[in-house]
């Protein structure tokens, strides 16, 4: 299939040709077609696969319809499709795409997220736009100052459904949500069904059509997964030492904390090893400029926080490093995500102390393989690593004492090696029940 096929607007398909793209992804084939006739829609599909263009265009040519927007940008200037996400990059970036591929429709758009000077924002808003991107927390901020209007949305975009949820937005978009008409199109994208998002999307959307595609980066074929068994002290060292002995560049690093995040990124620049931190603590301006750096190719390290990195559009990244294992085992999945995009391949690096060995067994029946695992010459910890195994009868994959070799890596000196990332595991790990940890921003 290609774009031709869909029944796009000239103006879109130019748009679309002078990106490059001919063929449609998998869910812009699915989602289009429905989001064009008017349905609701409820899209189970990741950052990578091309989610947001599937929404982005239909709705650029549903407003530049007569018949199916009557309501033309030179008779009123309220917003007619007002898309919710949860970060200020997403918003940035859906902007980004709505402006490039809106570039030739004479649609006007504005992105409000907060981190930012409002006024401008209010002013952009007076003269009048079509499109509004926003986080809900400086949407509601406008809505109390009055200084948006709602009553002119017909379609309503909740994207990264499930990332709001985590995030707490639930009670701001029920609000939103209040405000907006009641006959409208509600389109919900979401990287996981998971219950509460279920919920929302029964509550919101009304007979919708389901899509559901698969991950572009499918992290078992795509991403090569290690770990290397460290001491949180010995932590830094040992990445200095991997950026050192392997000229790394454009690497990914994933902290818990924004503080931990700050840290190491200090202790990376002070090394010599041009770094940024990305976390909710920086100026929306100083995160653009990091995020710019990092893709120009001008930065050897991102560090950054779950939170900060969630839906970051970077392509064919080689290379992520856990610093820390998330909490909660989905964010592995979402940290890796960055990698191994579009028929790339990608390398998962985990770097894994003792009291990490819990994360480590949930991301493992996660992902329904164990992860390779090695030591570092010169880096080897002195604490015990040994994985306690799930209770109900499971007999032990293996004994402690043979953690450091296990993992099908043939070498059972107990000798230490360096990391050879494998892109099958032992596969003798359980699906992940649900896991519900503490989540740092
Ligand atoms: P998204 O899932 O929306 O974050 O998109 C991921 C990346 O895919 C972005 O860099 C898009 O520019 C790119 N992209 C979107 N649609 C296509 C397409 N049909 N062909 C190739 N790349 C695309």
């Amino acid at each position: 299939m290609q774009f031709t096929d869909l029944g796009l607007s000239a103006e879109l398909l130019r748009a679309i040709g002078e990106q490059g793209y001919t063929t449609p992804t998998p869910v812009q084939q699915q989602a289009i077609p429905h989001i064009l006739a008017g349905r609701d829609l409820e899209a189970l599909a990741q950052t990578g696969t091309g989610k947001t263009a599937a929404f982005v265009l239909p709705i650029l040519q549903r407003l530049t319809n007569p018949q199916t927007s009557p309501l033309q940008k030179v008779t009123h200037t309220a917003p007619r499709v007002l898309v919710l996400v949860p970060t200020r990059e997403l918003a940035a970036q859906v902007l980004e795409s709505v402006r490039v591929y809106g570039a030739h429709t004479g649609l006007r758009s504005l992105a409000v997220f907060g981190g930012v000077g409002i006024n401008p924002q209010i002013q952009t808003l007076r003269r009048g736009i079509d499109i509004l991107v926003a986080t809900p927390g400086r949407l509601l901020d406008h809505l109390g100052q009055r200084t948006v209007d709602l009553s002119k949305v017909q379609t309503l975009v909740l994207d990264e459904a499930d990332r709001m949820f985590d995030m707490g937005f639930i009670r701001d978009i029920r609000r939103i949500i209040e405000r907006l008409p009641k006959v409208r199109q509600n389109l919900m994208f979401s990287a996981t069904f998971a219950a509460e998002v279920r919920e929302l999307a029964h509550a919101v959307l009304k007979n919708p059509a389901l899509v559901e595609v698969a991950r572009r980066n499918a992290p078992a074929e795509l991403v090569s997964h290690s770990v290397i068994k460290v001491d949180q002290d010995k932590k830094r060292d040992l990445l200095l030492h991997l950026f050192a002995a392997h000229g790394w560049h454009q690497v990914l690093v994933f902290c818990r904390t924004k503080h931990g995040s700050d840290a190491l990124a200090r202790k990376l620049e002070q090394s010599g090893v041009r770094t940024a931190a990305l976390h909710g603590n920086k100026s929306q301006n100083a995160r653009t400029r990091a995020l710019a750096d990092f893709k120009a190719g001008k930065l050897a390290a991102l560090v950054a926080t779950d939170i900060a990195a969630r839906g970051l559009d970077i392509d064919s990244l080689p290379r992520v490093v856990n610093f820390e294992l998330p909490n909660v085992p989905e964010d592995y999945i979402h940290r890796i995500g960055r990698t191994g995009r579009a028929g790339a391949s990608g390398e998962a690096l985990s770097l894994v102390s003792s009291d990490e060995r819990i994360q480590l067994r949930d991301i493992e029946r996660l992902l329904k393989r164990e992860i390779p695992t090695s030591v570092m010459p010169g880096f080897e910890p002195q604490h015990n690593h040994s994985v306690p195994r799930p209770a109900a009868g499971r007999p032990p994959a293996q004994k402690p004492a043979q953690a450091r070799t296990r993992s099908g890596s043939g070498d059972r000196s107990g000798a230490p090696r360096s990391p050879r990332p494998a892109r099958s595991g032992g596969g003798a790990a359980k699906p992940a029940s649900h896991h519900s940890g503490q989540r740092h921003r």
